[in-house]
């Protein structure tokens, strides 16, 4: 009876941990890599056609992405998960699909160019379909026997729409042990979703680091900034631009206009209009109205035992194809428009903010986390021109931010649901943060009295003996790598650069040539720098 620790090993990204029990294997999680990659990850140690089952804690794509993958290369199991988790994996994986084969074209299209062959996608929609039917729902709070010797039990832990922390019993002949995955633990008080349920008993916790080594601002009451920021920005006549992911986000700010509306908080403009613009938001948000009353809040449950619809209201329009998109910009009446992506590095609020940050009566509001080097982080820092689109944008409408609404527990959240258990488990395993959140966690945990280690990729346990028996070091992606990587990039540019001169001297043996001739050859070296703006 072992655990392997895979992904998310002193990073944020790419869930993935392997159970070994009476010889069968199970992967809770199956996530894809985001953003930076600092440490390498050992490859899986199995096939996938050898891996009887997946237990996903959550729909997010760090956690469920790489799904499509393993059913490519052969995982044909059943993937357990709550039914919100399979429906919104049921979207968001055909989406990350679309996504890999668009990278895919892009990328090909640039080999073509260098004579190289095409690009492969990850894996394509055909596999994502596949991961799909692969699902099976399971309710909260019911102890599920999946396989011989596994026990398996999902409890809401308020991340997330249909987020869980999952509880398993692994039994090999005489002897069981209880291992529970925290999953991405909730934050208090969060609107529409429960907040974190406690787990009393567990011999081995596998939790979260995301936020181990902070806290969170005390958090403002999200109705009255919004409502605040929407009255000045309308007042002097512009719109509100809220960057927002399509998932979770994006139904919190309505559920939050939804109350504006209702109470009457913004005078003066009385049925303002709301767009989501993103396609992804809108069919989420479909599943968020359609899911079991147990998965939502005592607020938001009253809401709809009175018939009102949480999510809706006057004003809201749900746009989908691309020309009703450009048709929201048409007018400069006031309004709401919600698109994603939440950082502004892709899709469609980077036309948005083209139409709208030269603007100085609009606002951009930000209301997530804004990574290092994202579009979105370098708005919030001043930024006074950024390029879209091939074109240099002034930056003059308002940068503001709302405070209080990250979906992860900070350090006394996590501290707080972990004495939810009764005794300390034999031993706590720290995963899912950024090195020093995850070495920081451990070392609280450890000063706490807690047996807490902090694995890297490719360390493993033994679960009957409680003993280590695979010691891997962390492993930072090699600087030789990224230093070849960096001379081959300046031999390729002063390549570029070259051929620019070259250009330029041929452009300098013209002259005294026809009108035409010239004319011509200038149109072509303008279309060439139109093609290769980005
Ligand atoms: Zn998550």
């Amino acid at each position: 009876m072992k655990i392997q620790f895979i992904g998310a090993t002193h990073e944020v990204t790419g869930s993935c941990t392997l159970l070994e029990v009476g010889g069968r294997q199970y992967l809770v999680d199956c996530g894809m890599e985001q953003g930076v990659d600092v440490f390498e990850n050992v490859p899986l140690p199995v096939a996938p056609g050898n891996i009887e089952a997946v237990f996903l804690t959550h729909a997010h794509i760090d956690h469920s992405g790489m799904l499509p993958k393993l059913y490519k290369d052969g995982f044909q199991g059943p993937i357990y998960a709550t039914l919100e988790t399979a429906n919104l994996c049921s979207i968001m994986l055909k989406d990350s699909a679309h996504i890999q084969m668009s990278e895919s074209e892009w990328r090909t299209r640039k080999a073509e160019r260098a004579g190289e062959p095409a690009v492969e996608p990850v894996y394509d929609l055909e596999d994502a379909l596949g991961a799909i039917s692969l699902f099976r729902p399971c309710g909260y709070g019911e102890p599920l026997r999946v396989a011989e010797g596994i026990v398996v039990r999902f409890t809401d832990i308020g991340h997330l729409l249909g987020s869980a922390c999952i509880e398993l019993w692994l039994t090999e002949g005489e002897q069981t042990r209880k291992i529970v995955f925290s999953g991405d633990v909730g934050n208090l008080n969060q609107p529409i979703i429960n907040d974190p349920q406690k787990v009393e008993e567990t011999d081995y916790l596998v939790i979260e680091s995301t936020y181990g080594n902070r806290l969170h601002e005390a958090p403002g009451d999200v109705v009255t900034e919004l409502a605040a920021c929407l009255q000045r920005t309308f007042d002097r006549g512009g719109s509100v631009i809220i960057p927002s992911f399509a998932v979770g986000r994006t139904q919190e700010m309505l559920y939050a206009i939804r109350e504006i509306k209702q109470k009457g908080l913004v005078h003066g403009h009385q049925g303002f209009p709301v767009y989501v613009d993103s396609p992804l938001a809108v069919e989420a948000t479909g599943i968020f109205l359609q899911c079991d009353l147990s998965c939502l809040d005592q607020q938001t449950t009253e809401l709809v035992r009175l018939g009102i619809n949480p999510l809706w209201f006057d004003g809201l329009c749900l746009s989908v194809t691309p020309e009703d998109s450009k048709l929201i910009n048409e007018n400069h009446r006031p309004k709401v428009i919600l698109s994603a992506s939440g950082m502004c590095e892709a899709g469609r609020i980077r036309h948005h903010l083209k139409h709208n940050l030269w603007r100085q009566e609009c606002m951009i509001l930000f209301v997530g986390y804004q990574a290092e080097n994202s579009l979105g982080r370098r708005l919030q820092d001043g930024a006074k021109t950024v390029r879209l689109f091939g074109e240099d944008i002034a930056v003059h409408a308002e940068i503001a931010s709302l405070h209080g609404t990250s979906g992860h527990a900070d350090q006394d959240g996590l501290i707080g649901w972990l004495q939810g258990f009764k005794e300390k488990p034999k031993t706590v395993y720290v995963n899912h943060g950024d090195d020093d959140a995850c070495k920081a966690f451990q070392q609280l945990l450890t000063q706490m009295g807690y047996h807490a280690e902090a694995p890297y990729s490719g360390t493993e346990y033994d679960l009957l003996t409680d003993r280590m028996t695979v010691y891997t070091e962390s492993k930072p992606i090699s600087r030789e790598q990224i230093s070849q990587g960096t001379a081959r990039a300046r031999a390729v540019y002063a390549d570029l650069l070259a051929a620019a001169e070259e250009l330029l001297a041929l452009v300098k043996t013209r002259k005294g040539r026809t009108n035409k001739e010239n004319a011509k050859f200038a149109s072509q070296i303008r279309s060439l720098i139109e093609k290769w703006r980005d």
